[in-house]
This record gives C-alpha cells, structure tokens and sequence, in this order.
C-alpha cells in the first residue's frame, strides 16, 4: 500500500510507524525541521534531498532495530549512515528514508574492543603491534589527540581531520602518505559493522573478510562502520615541510616519482608525505590551501606564475623526534639532491605534528569568517595512468584550467604507486 501514499504522506506514515513500533527509539528518531535540514544537505551543497526522519542512535542496537524494521515491512525505506556530512553529491542522504546521525555515538564505547580505554577510544598496544579501537563516528582529529597521549598516532591521513572515521573508511582516505602507507582503507585490522539485515558482524581480512572488503571503499553500501581497529605507530614530534617550484611539467612529474620510488613502510629514508599542486593566477600565491610562502617572496612568485601561466608545487614532509632531530637535514638533503625545481624557488618551513596534520583548518576558519564555506564545492577526483599523465597536462591542466582561466579552486596533483 506505501507506494500509493503521496510523498509527504508517506513520510508521516514511514515516522509514525517507525517512532511507534521500535519503542526504545522513541527518543532518538527526530523529524523536527532542523533534523531534517541538517540531514538534506552536505559539503558539496549541491544536492538536497529530505529524509522522513533523523535517528540519532544511543546504541548500535539502536541501528540493528532500525534495519530490522525496515526489512521487515513491505516497502522497505532507504537508510544512509551520515558522519560529518562533508560529502559533496549527497552520499550521505536518503531521500524519504532515515538518515543515521553516526556522530551521537560519539560518547559510545565501542563493543568488541580491548586494550586501555582512553576516553572513548580504546587504544592498545601490542608487540609493536599497535592499534586503536575507535568508533565509527569519531572524526579523525580527535582519534589522533587520543592517540599522541600514548606517543602513537595512525599512519594514513586525510589533508583535513573533521571527517569521520566511517566516513573516510567508506571511500578511501587518500593524501600524501598514501604513496607509503596506502589509503586508510589499507591500515585497517578489523571492523564491527551492522549489516543490510540488520546484524552485527565482526570482520577482518581472516574473518567474514567479503564484508571486510567490501565495507571498506564500499560507498557506505555494504553495512554501517561502528568500530575500526586503526593500525598506529609510534607518533613523530615535529615535520620538515618544503615546498619546490616547477615551470616544467615533465621534470616535475620525474621528479615526484623519483621522490614516491622510496616507500617502504619501515624505510627511514623514505619520505613521510608528498603532494602537489597547481598555482594559477589566484592573487595571493598563499592561497587557502595552507601555504607559507615568505611575504618577501609574493611579487617574485606571481611574476612566475604571470610569465608562465602555470606554476607545479611540489610539497614534501619529513617526520622527526628527538632520536632524529640530529640526522633529519642530511636525509632531507640527499632525498631532495639532484631535483630540478626552479633555482631560488624552494621554501622550507619546521612545524609540531599537529600543527601539519591539521593545516587545513586554518584554510577552513579563513573561508569561513569569509561566508566562503557553505557554498557550492562541484568536485572531482581522477586516477590518471603514469602513461597519460603528460597528456592530461597539456590536455585539462593547460587545455582547459588554464585557457579559461580557472582560479577559483585548488587542484591538487600528485603521485601514488599503484601496489598500495
Ligand atoms: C575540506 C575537505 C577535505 C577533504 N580532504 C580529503 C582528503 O584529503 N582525502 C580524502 O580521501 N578525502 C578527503 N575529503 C573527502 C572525504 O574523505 C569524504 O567526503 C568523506 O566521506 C567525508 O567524511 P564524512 O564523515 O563527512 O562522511 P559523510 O559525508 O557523512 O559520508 C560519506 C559516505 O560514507 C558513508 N558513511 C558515513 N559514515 C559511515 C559509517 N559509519 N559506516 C558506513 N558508511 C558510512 C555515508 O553513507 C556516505 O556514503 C575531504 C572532504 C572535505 C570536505
């Protein structure tokens, strides 16, 4: 009979039902105006799709019931797990359906987790085999200041930490340690996940490894993420950060693959971090994207980048402590000898940890005391084969960035090695 209802009846319908039959929701399933319009948009603000309602679980069981119920009447409703909503086309919506807030699991303690418990994470360390239990909706930047308690912190980041676990873990989690560590989705031991049906199931590469594998990268699609077992290591004090200038695309790209070619996990001279990207003629060369290039410098750079259209950064870090901090300059120097930026065009710069990891959010405050946030954010994220990466310059990054003149946005350009 459901597919007969008018959409807004239908809706009604769908919570009455709902809020009535699973009792134990009677609290957290929400269809106010600010749950709903907090739930229809995202980052991307593109998209706007209503849910019927919000629910805000106390408990995974909280999840189970609610996919149980679904399965469970004749026209089963669309259910979408939402982390911090940063996505940009609506993954996170579910139009007509229920939309689960994963966030207010927050404060939950993660079933099925050992180890110390550290507030809400559980942390434990063994062998040098270290990890962290952390839940689904916990966002990246406080996994990591619950981690650097205990001198640890995970390996594979994103350029920005307000994103949440389940979310990142459910496309990839890509920056510039993925040429060494791979994605986040390749240092994950194990996960409890609340299936399609309804069930909670523990899964690992050993253990129900199809739902392992398909979870991760999966789209938020094959069940809901609410515990991850994050892989760590023992944390770094302090980055060596350098930025290079290129005016030529190909000694650029040699040189970024030069750089990724040393990228064993245990490898000490390896580099810890490697990306790339774009400077066109957007006023200002520090741009949002945290750059930090000396105000003594600025009229050399933009009559760089008015002599040449485009500009190639090349952007590497280096992690050290205090067993390092004597030898860190010298494998910096042989790493970076013989590279064929721009003479005069190398920039360096010695910040905390934290102070690198979390370097978009000043971008983020700058933009938003600017009302330049909540705006529309069309992105796109391509692979593109080592065999075409010179055509995709002269083709998209010349053809197109620079013959129309597209300033507005960061492009960021930088390499992987496909084994990770
Ligand atoms: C400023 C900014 C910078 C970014 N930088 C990077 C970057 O450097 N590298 C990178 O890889 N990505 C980056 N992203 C993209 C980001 O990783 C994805 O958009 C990610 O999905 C956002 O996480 P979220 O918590 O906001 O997820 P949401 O947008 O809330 O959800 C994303 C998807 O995951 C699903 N999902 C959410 N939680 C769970 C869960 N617990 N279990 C199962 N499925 C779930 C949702 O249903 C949806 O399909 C960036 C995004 C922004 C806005």
């Amino acid at each position: 009979m459901g597919e007969k209802f008018p959409a807004p009846t239908l809706l009604i319908v769908i919570f009455f039902i709902l809020s009535r039959l699973i009792p134990t929701m009677g609290y957290s399933l929400r269809d106010d105006p600010e749950s709903i319009r907090l739930a229809s948009s995202d980052y991307g603000h593109i998209l706007r799709e209503n849910p019927a309602a919000v629910l805000y679980p106390t408990s995974i069981d909280d999840i189970s019931s609610l996919i149980k119920f679904s399965n469970n009447i004749s026209t089963p409703f669309s259910i979408a797990a939402r982390g911090h909503g940063h996505s940009t086309m609506g993954q996170a919506m579910a139009p007509n359906g229920v939309v689960v807030d994963m966030m207010s699991l927050k404060n939950h303690r993660p079933s099925h987790a050992s180890g110390i418990i550290v507030n809400t994470f559980n942390l434990s360390v063994n062998n040098n085999n270290y990890y962290a239990d952390v839940g689904g909706g916990q966002l990246w930047i406080d996994v990591l200041h619950a981690t650097l308690e205990h001198g640890l912190a995970p390996v594979a980041w994103t350029d920005y930490l307000y994103l949440t676990v389940g979310g990142t873990l459910s496309n990839a989690g890509i920056s510039g340690s993925a040429f060494r560590f791979g994605p986040q989705i390749s240092n994950v031991y194990e996960m409890d996940v609340v299936t399609g049906h309804g069930d909670f199931v523990t899964c690992s590469p050993q253990n129900n490894s199809d739902l392992f594998f398909g979870v991760l990268g999966g789209l938020g699609q094959f069940g809901i993420i609410t515990r991850a077992r994050i892989v760590l290591e023992p944390a770094p004090k302090r980055v060596k950060w350098v930025r290079m200038l290129y005016n030529d695309f190909s000694a650029y790209a040699r040189d970024q693959e030069r750089l990724i070619s040393v990228n064993g996990r245990k490898q000490s001279n390896a580099l810890d971090y490697l990306e790339g990207s774009l400077l066109i003629n957007q006023g200002s060369p520090n741009n949002w994207r945290s750059s930090f290039f000396p105000r003594s410098t600025y009229s050399r750079i933009t009559s760089l980048v008015t002599k040449h259209g485009i500009i190639y950064s090349l952007e590497v870090a280096k992690y050290y402590d205090q067993h390092t901090e004597t030898t860190v300059d010298k494998e910096l120097e042989l790493l970076l000898k013989g590279l064929s930026f721009l003479p005069g065009f190398v920039f360096e710069k010695d910040v905390a940890y934290v102070e690198f990891l979390n370097r978009v959010k000043s971008g983020e405050e700058k933009l938003q005391s600017q009302g330049q946030w909540d705006v529309p954010h069309p992105w796109l994220n391509l692979f593109v084969p080592k065999s075409r990466i010179s055509d995709f310059d002269a083709g998209v990054l010349k053809g197109v960035v620079l013959k129309r003149n597209i300033t507005t946005a960061p492009v960021l350009l930088y390499p992987m090695n496909r084994t990770k």
